[in-house]
């Protein structure tokens, strides 16, 4: 019968195997949630975390411009650093929206929507690079615009999308309605994702075409683009399962193999041996 410590190390040595790209430390010190181009405030980082998730949030509020250079380095050594599991990105889409074709024939107005679109495409650079890194480990990434918008046919976005899944569903679908009329509104959003299973869920979130809609107005445009809670609870829910299940089923694989391979002969054995697992899994949804 191996020792104790040797029979730890070869459990140790079979988790290193499973994810050769981690450490252990780094399993344990990893983000489980970032959310890019967001609020302080944002209600999907803020419902993750209810349900025990690490996260972490990117914006203009702390200080990261993705305009910039310097703001796509800052949340690149971000990303590096924690390797977040999922990272959600939602590009300003200003530059990008439908109502920019009322504007089309104020020539100062055009020239400032170019000047817009230029440094916005810079930002769809910085979510193309995210997403690349993201996917270089094994994350999921997550990117959101309206359907409508027309940074989906840009370059940068259009590479990006090659390796993704694209769902479109409607906010009414997740209650989204007016503060004042209590209409539902029916905005249509895209998100690409390298989750399938999760495209899959939100498509089935579509208009259910039974019901009136509050139809927006210029001034309501900014009010609607938070996300609804409801969607905010849909997706969360979703990666808490989908993590919640690979962790436990992970445990239960390792748990197994080293029962056979090793003809353990008590449960209190095997309980010591695998406290190295078990810790990984409580650190992961007890923070
Ligand atoms: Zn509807």
């Amino acid at each position: 019968m191996p020792s104790r410590e040797a029979l730890r190390l070869q459990l140790h040595a079979s988790i290193l195997e499973r994810d050769a790209a981690q450490s252990i430390a780094e399993v344990c010190d990893r983000l489980d949630f970032l959310e890019v181009c967001c609020p302080e405030d944002s209600w999907l980082a803020e419902e993750m975390e209810k349900l025990g998730a690490s996260v972490g949030r990117v914006g203009l509020f702390n200080g990261f411009d993705l305009f910039t250079s310097k703001g796509e380095r800052r949340l690149l050594s971000v990303v590096r650093e924690h390797k977040p599991q999922d990272v959600f990105l939602s590009p300003v889409c200003k530059a990008w929206s439908q109502a920019n074709f009322w504007n089309s024939g104020n020539p100062e107005r055009v020239q400032a929507l170019l000047r817009l679109k230029k440094k916005s495409r810079r930002m769809l650079l910085c979510c193309r690079r995210v997403i690349a890194l993201v996917q270089s480990y094994g994350g999921n990434a997550h990117l959101e615009q309206p359907t409508g918008a027309s940074s989906w046919m840009e370059e940068h976005l259009l590479k990006a999308c090659r390796s993704l899944t694209k769902a479109r569903f409607n906010g009414c679908a997740f209650q989204l309605r007016h503060p004042k009329t209590r209409r539902l509104i029916c905005k249509p959003w895209t998100i690409a994702t390298t989750d399938a299973e999760l495209a899959m869920k939100l498509e089935t979130r579509r208009c259910s075409r039974d019901h009136k809609h509050h139809q927006l107005t210029g001034d309501d445009v900014g009010r609607s683009e938070k996300y609804p809670r409801a969607m905010c609870r849909f997706i969360s829910k979703h990666i808490y399962d989908r993590e919640h299940l690979s962790w436990t089923a992970y445990v239960q694989a390792l748990r197994d193999a080293e029962l056979a391979e090793l003809e353990l002969d008590s449960e209190d054995t095997w309980e010591e041996i695998c406290g190295l697992g078990i810790r990984i899994e409580q650190n992961k949804h007890n923070k």
